[in-house]
């Protein structure tokens, strides 16, 4: 017999459970699953979180579970350091297992059920193409669920855009980022993240976000990498001011995953589906921030859910309008900077990665790119100091 629901969330990360937790607020009958064994395991992140989203969120962080102050983030390039602290720049380290537990918990106490270690395999469409079965293993048995309405919250692999045929990602639409946690690290200011930007990062950044004082999440993601991601790792970690940070270090777990930079689907709204977090690219470029936002994306996609359910319509103009207030104005912002800076990732500027910089750091204007591009190293190196010693570092 078919299990039947109003609401069947695919994933129980964060945009799922947030998903499945608004849903069930609507008093939908709703179903999350996921393909894991256990919530939040393994944790693939480098779990660091902005303060200035707590404002937005659906939720108040306890907080316990904000582990780990981060003051503020240094950003070096070339031989220039850049410091940025408070503002947009401060935030906390997680432990994303407790955290995506405690928030597939949040749903659950409102009413969702959830399935762990059932995987979506297979849908079922109409002849106005919306799903009418969902297929999905459990161990070796398989189970039909039927739901009104699907949340496709199931991340960069979207197993639902898949089966609908939607997954179209282009050459730099996903990120590789190839990530440890390591243990026994001399940091040189445990509360600040680092970033670096070089020839070992091919079209994205380098990390180190500290975890406590010699425990951190250490990584290289990039979008356009010409050979294996952890030899830019190794390269990464040869550098002079890492080098001395990573001497003793040991490697405790890897964390490794893709994440999703162009985003994979133009179409959030799929006949009687919608889609959330990343596999709707709602993250924050240019850091790929996607933890807080997605849960956002999720409590939004639950309630335009429980909308659908009750026989309204809902299309994609008022999604992303809600998604655009909700995240007001970082949502804009991460949106044009997908535009502009995928063209220079593959250039062959010699000061990309100043120019890059720039932008991370928030000292050049995305709205001066044209007039950028035309600079020469040197005048790009200028510019860059002339910002720096302009703005002092506690600000936006
Ligand atoms: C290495 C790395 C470091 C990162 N660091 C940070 C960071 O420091 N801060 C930050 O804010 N963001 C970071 N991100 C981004 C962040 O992890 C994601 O944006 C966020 O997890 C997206 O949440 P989500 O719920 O949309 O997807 P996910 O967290 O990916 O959850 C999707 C869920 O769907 C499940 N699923 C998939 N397919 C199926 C299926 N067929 N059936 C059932 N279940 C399925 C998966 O098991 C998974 O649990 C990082 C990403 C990577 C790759």
């Amino acid at each position: 017999m078919p299990i039947s629901c109003d609401v069947l969330v695919v994933g129980a990360g964060p945009a799922g459970s947030m998903a499945a937790r608004s849903a069930a607020r609507g008093r939908t009958k709703t179903i999350f699953i996921d393909k894991k064994e256990e919530v939040g395991v393994p944790v693939q992140c480098a779990e660091g979180v902005g303060k200035y989203l707590f404002p937005y969120l659906p939720f108040k962080i306890p907080k316990n579970y904000l582990t780990w102050k981060i003051d503020g983030i240094t950003f070096q390039v070339e031989d220039i350091t850049i410091e940025r602290k408070g503002g947009l720049w401060e935030g906390y380290t997680i432990n994303r297992e407790k955290f995506d537990k405690w928030l597939s918990n949040l749903a659950i106490s409102a009413g969702a059920e959830l399935r762990t270690n059932t995987e979506l395999i297979h849908l079922e469409l109409d002849k106005e193409n919306n799903v009418r079965k969902a297929t999905v293993r459990v161990s070796k048995k398989v189970i039909e669920i039927e739901p009104d309405v699907i949340i496709a919250a199931d991340g960069v692999e979207s197993t639902v855009l898949k089966l609908l045929g939607s997954y179209n990602p282009k050459k730099g639409d996903i990120a590789e980022v190839y990530s440890w946690e390591m243990k026994n690290l001399k940091l040189h200011n445990p509360h600040m993240e680092q970033i670096y930007l070089g020839d070992f990062t091919p079209g994205g950044y380098a990390y180190i976000f500290p975890k406590s004082r010699t425990v951190a999440n250490v990584g290289v993601g990039g979008i356009m990498k010409e050979k294996e991601l952890k030899r830019y790792f190794h390269e990464f970690l040869e550098l002079e001011s890492v080098k001395k940070q990573v001497k003793n270090a040991d490697y405790v777990v890897e964390k490794t995953k893709k994440a999703v930079w162009g985003g994979i689907t133009g179409e959030w709204v799929q006949g009687n589906v919608l889609v959330a977090g990343d596999a709707a690219n709602h993250n924050l470029k240019p850091f790929i921030e996607g933890i807080l936002p997605s849960s956002i994306s999720g409590h939004l996609a639950g309630e335009l859910g429980t909308k659908m359910h009750k026989g309204e319509s809902i299309e994609m103009k008022q999604y992303m309008e809600s998604i655009e207030k909700l995240l007001h104005p970082h949502f804009r912002i991460s949106r044009g900077m997908v535009e502009k800076m995928q063209k220079w990732f593959t250039s062959k500027h010699c000061g990309k990665h100043l120019l890059f910089a720039g932008i991370l750091t928030n000292l050049f204007e995305l709205e001066r790119l044209n007039e950028l591009e035309e600079m020469s190293y040197k005048a790009l190196e200028v510019r860059l100091l002339k910002a720096k010693n302009k703005r002092p570092s506690q600000n936006n």
